[in-house]
């Protein structure tokens, strides 16, 4: 056992700590949550050491194993991985300003909240998005994409939610993607509640700017984001003028290639958190067996809804794997059963977006062990039960 520096100079005033946790933690919670998530525990105990230089030769080697390791996990050998201190929203922002030109149009699909998302950050960056809205619980189709690609002939790149968080729907993006390059458009992902549980083929699948948080599918804290970018994004990037200084992916990019570390500080913390989560992918078998634990989780907790009698809001076939939204039963709110889940220590996930009010979400995502899933169906039976009655 390696001894790491505590971050006690003269011993830890248990105190002190304690009551900072009893901020956070005024009870213990199981969470099934949308992000953050539940981290493992591995990662918990890898964060906590005292900090070094992000520019010394220890930290170079953790942010370059981390990198070849994710993108190995991506398979994205001719794309480089960038981390960078931000939440994912921040490469949301970097692929408009890096790729498109100023004024240039973008066609945004959106199947819920952060596909608008998308088009907010398309509209305030000055560029022009070009909307395929799908109603919430539907995925966007390949023919659907193909047919508004033929109609705008001159966006210059496409954006795809992977998976929306808020219906609980995944995108057919492998698809989608073959549609994208038989156009020849450039094709931005966000993949922040995908990646890590649906699979992502970066090279195969022409991928040109793929992004997410850390506190999603790695069950990983918040506070770094990561990517997989196309030389063809770098390559527009150096025509672009103004692309800002803090998500300049060129700048970034150069900061990795010439001394493995980022321009401004990197969570050190949750690098060593990602590295950790990689190795336990490795050690499980690979990317395959771990995404499998992921499918078989989503289809435990989906047949835990249907036997309770409730519905799934996505369309079938489209299931997300990494989140389930329920319709709530008939006179009852999706927020009533959220509280009631939490007055017994589960913390679900609220409805969000426009289907807000008749939804709840069960979050698959982080460390989740099938005793606890088994516990929150016998909860929320109960708790289902209780407020039929009430109605
Ligand atoms: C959570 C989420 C985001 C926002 O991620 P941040 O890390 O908070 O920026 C964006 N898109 C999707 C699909 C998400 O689930």
């Amino acid at each position: 056992m390696i001894r790491i520096p505590s971050c006690g100079v003269v011993g830890l005033d248990r105190e002190i700590v304690e009551s900072v946790y009893r901020i956070l933690w005024p009870k213990p919670l199981k969470l099934f949550t949308a992000g953050p998530v539940s981290c493992f525990p591995e990662v918990l105990e890898v964060m906590r050491f005292q900090m070094l230089s992000h520019r010394s030769d220890e930290y170079r080697a953790l942010h370059r194993d981390t990198v070849q390791r994710l993108a190995d996990f991506l398979e994205a050998r001719r794309s480089t991985v960038l981390l960078i201190p931000a939440s994912g929203t921040g490469f949301m922002e970097a692929s408009i300003r890096n790729a498109v030109s100023p004024r240039g149009k973008v066609l945004v699909t959106i199947i819920g909240a952060f596909g608008k998302r998308y088009r907010e950050v398309v509209e305030d960056n000055g560029r022009i998005p070009i909307v395929l809205e799908k109603p919430p619980g539907e995925p966007v189709l390949p023919e659907e994409l193909d047919d508004a690609l033929r109609k705008n002939p001159d966006v210059e790149a496409v954006t795809i939610t992977y998976n929306e968080t808020s219906t609980g729907v995944l995108n057919p993006l492998p698809e989608l993607a073959r549609v994208v390059k038989e156009h020849d458009k450039l094709l931005f992902v966000d993949a922040v509640s995908a990646m890590g549980a649906a699979d992502i083929r970066v090279d195969e699948w022409g991928i040109d700017l793929v992004f997410a948080s850390s506190q999603k599918a790695f069950g990983v804290p918040p506070g770094l984001a990561m990517a997989a970018v196309s030389e063809e994004v770098f390559e527009r990037a150096k025509r672009i003028p103004e692309r800002g200084w803090y998500f300049d992916l060129l700048r970034i990019r150069k900061y990795l290639e010439s001394q493995w570390s980022t321009p401004s500080t990197p969570p050190i913390p949750q690098i060593a958190g990602l590295n950790a989560v990689l190795r336990i992918i490795e050690k499980m078998g690979g990317k395959y067996k771990w995404l499998e634990m992921y499918a078989r989780r989503a289809e435990r907790i989906r047949r835990g809804v249907i036997d309770l009698g409730l519905e799934l809001f996505a369309r079938e076939g489209y299931y997300s794997p990494t989140i389930t939204v329920v319709k709530a039963p008939p006179g009852i709110r999706g927020v009533e059963v959220y509280e009631a889940m939490r007055r017994r220590g589960f913390e679900i996930a609220k409805g969000y977006g426009p289907v807000k009010e008749y939804t709840f979400r069960i979050g698959h995502m982080g460390y989740i062990t099938d005793e606890d899933i088994d516990e929150l169906f016998r909860n929320l039976a109960e708790v289902i039960e209780e407020l039929k009655k009430k109605t």
